[in-house]
């Protein structure tokens, strides 16, 4: 398994091995990974390559907003709550992150499409492509779900599993091979076999699959940062893009550990509730038996009602 290359890997070490003075304010706990691949997947990774504030940053960002300031660290929790709650969001702004990733094509496609991030993805029309692509590990094959058409079902176990394994490796293997015969080119960037012309890697390029690894730099505020990951660390949310999602949650941490925790509080663990739904609520608090044809709502709204409200649906 090779997540780096020879190149990056002393990049990383000359990064990690040179300080800076500087009068701007810095977290330590984000600066002793900072640099770092944290590994995602079979061959991918997250690093925090740069970041921008702290949480200190979001509350004088809002005093400006409110005049007096808070005083104590306590009352800063509380503030960072209380912007968190309302959605006064342009605090979180003031603070800005940068990632280098390394990523599976396919969960790249997902990621694009959080439009508020700034973004350089490494070329394959200037560079090649490594030969390393994403094979599942054997406990996340499943079938298709039959509830919900974006999902996994049950596992896949045993010869089957081994049988899909195969089948993605030989294809991407084969592909691979497709590539570098059409590039022509070895290591060294002399033509494999000088009789043949050599492809131009912007086209050698398109045989390859959607599990090949893609790197880019990505580069996001708070705000938009927090907004990415409660839809992409969510259960509904696609295992491969959560797995990174997860990873950025404990740089999160590291980095704005106030902010986090109020992002935990009020946006990850929270739910939003219906008109409708906060009537039904009320009717059961109030002593009344409440049933799905009852209550106004959908099947559906009243199982999403009854599990955030850990009932079962039956009732
Ligand atoms: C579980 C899940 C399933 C999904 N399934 C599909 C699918 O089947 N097909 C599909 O195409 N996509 C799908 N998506 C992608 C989804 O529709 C969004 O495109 C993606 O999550 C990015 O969200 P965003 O637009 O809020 O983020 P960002 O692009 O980061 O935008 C953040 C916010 O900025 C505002 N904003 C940004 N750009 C604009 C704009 N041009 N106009 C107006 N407001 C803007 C919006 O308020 C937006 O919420 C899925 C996402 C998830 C999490």
């Amino acid at each position: 398994m090779r997540r780096l290359t020879a190149e990056q890997q002393q990049e990383i070490a000359a990064q990690r091995g040179a300080t800076h003075q500087t009068r701007r304010a810095t977290v330590p706990a984000l600066e002793a990974t900072l640099y770092e691949p944290l590994p995602v997947l079979d061959h991918g990774f997250v690093r925090v390559v740069d970041y921008m504030g702290d949480d200190a940053a979001i509350v004088q960002a809002a005093r400006v907003s409110y005049g007096r300031g808070t005083r104590k660290v306590s009352e800063d929790q509380g503030l960072i709550n209380y912007l968190m709650r309302h959605r006064h969001t342009t605090p979180f702004e003031m603070c800005e992150i940068k990632y280098h990733v390394k990523l599976p094509i396919f969960v790249a496609r997902q990621w694009i499409r959080h439009r508020t991030a700034n973004v350089n993805e490494y070329s394959a029309r200037y560079s090649i492509l490594d030969k390393e692509f994403y094979i599942p590990d054997p406990e996340h094959l499943a079938v298709q779900t039959t509830t919900n058409r974006q999902g996994r079902g049950a596992a896949i176990a045993g010869e089957a599993a081994q049988r899909v394994l195969d089948l993605l490796r030989r294809d991407a293997e084969n592909a691979y091979m497709g590539y570098s015969e059409l590039l022509n080119e070895n290591a060294s960037g002399s033509p494999t076999d000088p009789a043949q012309p050599g492809l131009a890697r912007e086209l050698a390029r398109i045989n390859l699959s959607l599990g090949f690894y893609t790197q880019w730099y990505w580069k996001t505020d708070l705000h938009n940062l927090m907004h990415f990951l409660s839809l992409r660390a969510d259960p509904h949310a696609q295992y491969e893009i959560r797995a990174y999602a997860e990873v950025m949650l404990e740089t999160l941490k590291r980095w704005v550990p106030m902010a986090h925790a109020a992002f935990r509080e009020y946006r990850m663990n929270a739910a939003t509730i219906s008109a409708t739904g906060i009537e039904v609520i009320r009717r059961m608090l109030a002593g009344e038996q409440v049933d799905q044809p009852s209550s106004g709502l959908s099947p559906r709204e009243w199982r999403e009602l009854m599990a955030v409200l850990g009932q079962g649906a039956q009732r």
